[in-house]
């Protein structure tokens, strides 16, 4: 097996991970973008054979967890049949994350429809499936929030005909058309696979010292990033949530089929944007969503903690909660039961790492 997948331990659906609470499953959403009725679907999916919560995670993917180990048949069918595995042999790979708001509202170009075409053309090609399975693909509509982040290959419009091609970062690419696009990134995608085949533990571009310097035509850029946090309210018609510590309840999930019919995208800053809804947000908050900028419940996040991971001694959920509901302003927050941070915002922020039993009051103390 080459190099770069002999210890990828990125969980998918037909690869769970293990974790204290039962199998731990990923789903792929590229661009973030679904539909009010897929996620009532799997709210009802993840009722009944798991924790009945959907986690969102910072590539607007989604988690189910508390499942059976192993996994049952009925429980793959279910997600196969509600149209989330798409591709069996690529459903670890199709990691792609887009600007949320793209068609909506700002941006150069509508990138959606690239997000579909990059999705199906990657996984038509066989050998993409050996991709590791944490090699990231942005698509940017030219505001800089997803190219702002980090990412292993990237699009970035700079007008509806042209963009950028990024290469593991923000400051080197080359231009190319836009219907171009497509094929530049796969060849890409190609060239760091054959490049990486016999390198240990190369998961990124990043990580492969001198690649992205070396593409042919790829130079230097300057293109200004934005802040990666989806813009909270109501933008253009469309309702924009924030999803409290990123577990979609099933009564949010029920409150979003029920106001919403149509497209949903999921945000890497772990909320939703609901085209169309904003006469909605009122039903919306009421069943727990956040559409308040100034609410602790935006600027709070937390890794899994225990009694989920067997790493962390602190429920980090339960301090989370705590300073969320202490009802003063906080800083852009986030804890963790140990050093791996899982879960970190890319953006600025407060790290509160408890490897240790730690006292609330105390905890909260370096917060305040
Ligand atoms: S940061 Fe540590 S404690 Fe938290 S979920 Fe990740 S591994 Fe577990």
């Amino acid at each position: 097996m080459a190099g770069v997948t002999r210890t990828d331990r990125c969980p998918g659906v037909l690869r769970p991970h293990l974790a204290l609470d039962g199998a731990v499953v990923r789903i792929r959403v590229p661009g973030g973008q679904t539909t009010s009725s897929a996620l009532g679907r799997l709210s009802r999916i993840a009722q009944r054979f798991g924790s009945g919560d959907l986690q969102l995670t910072s590539r607007a993917s989604l988690q189910l967890r508390g499942l059976p180990n192993p996994v049952p048949a009925d429980f793959i069918a279910a997600v196969r049949e509600a149209g989330f595995l798409p591709s069996e042999s690529h459903e670890r790979v199709r990691n792609i994350v887009a600007s949320p708001l793209t068609g909506i509202s700002g941006g150069i170009a509508d990138v959606r429809p690239l997000v579909a075409t990059l999705d199906s053309a990657l996984c038509a090609q066989p050998s993409l499936a050996g991709l590791p399975g944490r090699f990231l693909f942005a698509v940017d509509d030219g505001r800089g929030d997803v190219s702002g982040a980090q990412f292993d290959l990237a699009y970035r419009s700079v007008d509806h005909d042209h963009g950028w091609v990024l290469l593991g970062n923000a400051r080197l690419g080359k231009l190319v058309p836009a219907a171009d696009a497509i094929p530049v990134l796969l060849d890409l995608a190609h060239q760091f696979r054959a490049a990486s085949r016999e390198s240990r533990d190369v998961w990124h571009v990043r990580d492969l010292a001198g690649w992205a310097s070396s593409v042919p035509g790829a130079r230097a850029v300057e293109v200004p990033a934005a802040t990666a946090d989806t813009p909270l309210g109501a933008i253009a018609g469309a309702a924009s949530v924030h999803v409290p510590l990123a577990l979609l309840t099933p009564a949010q999930a029920a409150a979003v089929e029920t106001h919403a019919a149509g497209p949903v995208v999921i945000t890497p800053s772990r909320g939703l944007v609901i085209p169309n809804a904003a006469d909605h947000l009122p039903e919306l908050v009421a069943a727990g969503l956040v559409d308040d900028p100034a609410s602790p419940w935006s600027a709070i996040s937390a890794c899994v903690g225990a009694p989920h991971c067997a790493k962390s001694l602190i429920s980090t959920r339960t301090y989370a909660t705590a300073l969320a509901t202490a009802g003063s302003p906080l800083p852009r927050t986030h804890i963790s039961g140990c050093e791996r941070r899982c879960g970190a915002p890319s953006g600025d922020h407060r790290d509160l790492v408890a490897p240790r039993q730690v006292e609330l009051p105390r905890l909260v103390g370096q917060v305040r």
